[in-house]
């Protein structure tokens, strides 16, 4: 057996604790790996409260992220040994997740810890971090680059919104950080913000245009959040939608669209394919600042993480949080 958190569901509702897991309880997948690291995400508050049904099967073990060592595999891309990184593919929401010291996968969903990174680094990264990169590279497509205008990245406090603020930062864009948080605007700027924003400025009813503030965004929060966003972005530019923390709704117009040309690039990091997925973690391994990244981390170990369940869900840690494990 070997501990994990392990979500129930039962006559009174959805249950959370951490508890000893019986190995033959994994989940069929080739590769099986001891986790040394996990991440705190979003999903993983909405997964252990089950204020969302994010959670497909039970008992679940959460946790969408995880890095550790290879144990045995029976699939020719990984040996024991090796040092792995899985974020998505439906793990701890419809397969049994990396809160726990094993996980069993399929080694089609790994990919090697990039060069550059320790698993700590990969984890403090993690999911959020992954996003913000998808979310950057996204943006790049479409063709902006800093001379265009600044870029707007709202949850800037939290983990995707920490990481993205330091990727455009180091990308050479003016980044507005969008929080609202008071206490937070020396973070954000160690960071890289260069403007920080009250987010009750973006909380109001949208209206179909406003005043253009920005070129390009990463957007943590959606519904009027976003739909504001929108209304702000100048002609040609475009917003990255990768999050939901402020609502799943989207109370916006065509006007943005028909009348600005402005793009709407929708991010989903869970089932990236593989080229796209190693390419935007070599770039973080390149691109993201080391010290940027270690000051926007807290470390917790495995017993703390169900106690923090609610805390990210009320937009209470700051940064990410990593889970070392045994
Ligand atoms: P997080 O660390 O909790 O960050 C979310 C931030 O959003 C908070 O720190 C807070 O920032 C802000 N916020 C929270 N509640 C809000 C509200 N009611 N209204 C306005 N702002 C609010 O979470 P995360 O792990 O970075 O994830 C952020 C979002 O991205 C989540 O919705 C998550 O599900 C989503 N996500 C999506 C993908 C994908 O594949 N598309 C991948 C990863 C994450 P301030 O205090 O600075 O305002």
């Amino acid at each position: 057996a070997f501990k994990a958190w392990v979500v129930e569901k039962g006559e009174s509702g959805q249950s959370l604790a951490l508890k000893d897991f019986d190995e033959t309880g994994l989940m069929d997948g080739d590769v099986t790996v001891r986790v040394t690291h996990s991440g705190l995400n979003y999903k993983d508050g909405l997964a252990m409260t089950g204020k969302m049904p994010v959670v497909r099967r039970f008992p679940m073990i959460p946790g969408i992220d995880f890095c550790g060592i290879v144990e045995a595999s029976e699939n020719p891309a990984w040996k024991p040994g090796d040092t792995v990184v899985l974020t998505g593919w439906g793990v701890g929401e419809t397969h049994l997740g990396g809160l726990a010291e094993r996980a069993r996968v399929k080694g089609e969903w790994l990919v090697p810890l990039p060069d550059g990174l320790s698993p700590a680094q990969a984890m403090a990264i993690g999911t959020a971090g992954y996003t913000a990169m998808l979310s950057v590279i996204a943006l790049e497509k479409h063709g902006l680059t800093p001379q265009a205008g600044p870029a707007v990245v709202t949850g800037a406090s939290g983990g995707v919104g920490s990481v993205a603020v330091a990727l455009l930062k180091r990308g050479g864009w003016h980044v507005i950080a969008a929080t609202g948080r008071d206490g937070e605007a020396d973070y954000l700027k160690g960071l890289g913000a260069s403007e920080i924003l009250d987010r009750s400025e973006l909380a109001s009813d949208p209206r179909p245009l406003a005043k253009e503030r920005w070129a390009a965004g990463i957007d943590a929060v959606g519904s009027k959040t976003l739909a504001n966003l929108l209304a702000m972005t100048q002609a040609g530019g475009a917003i990255a939608a990768c999050g939901n923390a402020g609502g799943m709704d989207l109370p916006s117009s065509v006007a943005p669209f028909i009348l600005r040309g402005v793009s709407l690039l929708g991010i989903n990091s869970v089932t990236t394919p593989q080229t796209p997925r190693r390419e935007a973690w070599a770039r973080l391994a390149r691109e993201l600042d080391l010290d940027a990244l270690a000051a926007m981390t807290t470390t917790v170990g495995l017993e703390d993480v169900g106690g923090l369940a609610e805390t990210i869900l009320a937009g209470k840690t700051r940064g990410r949080t990593v889970v070392e494990i045994g």
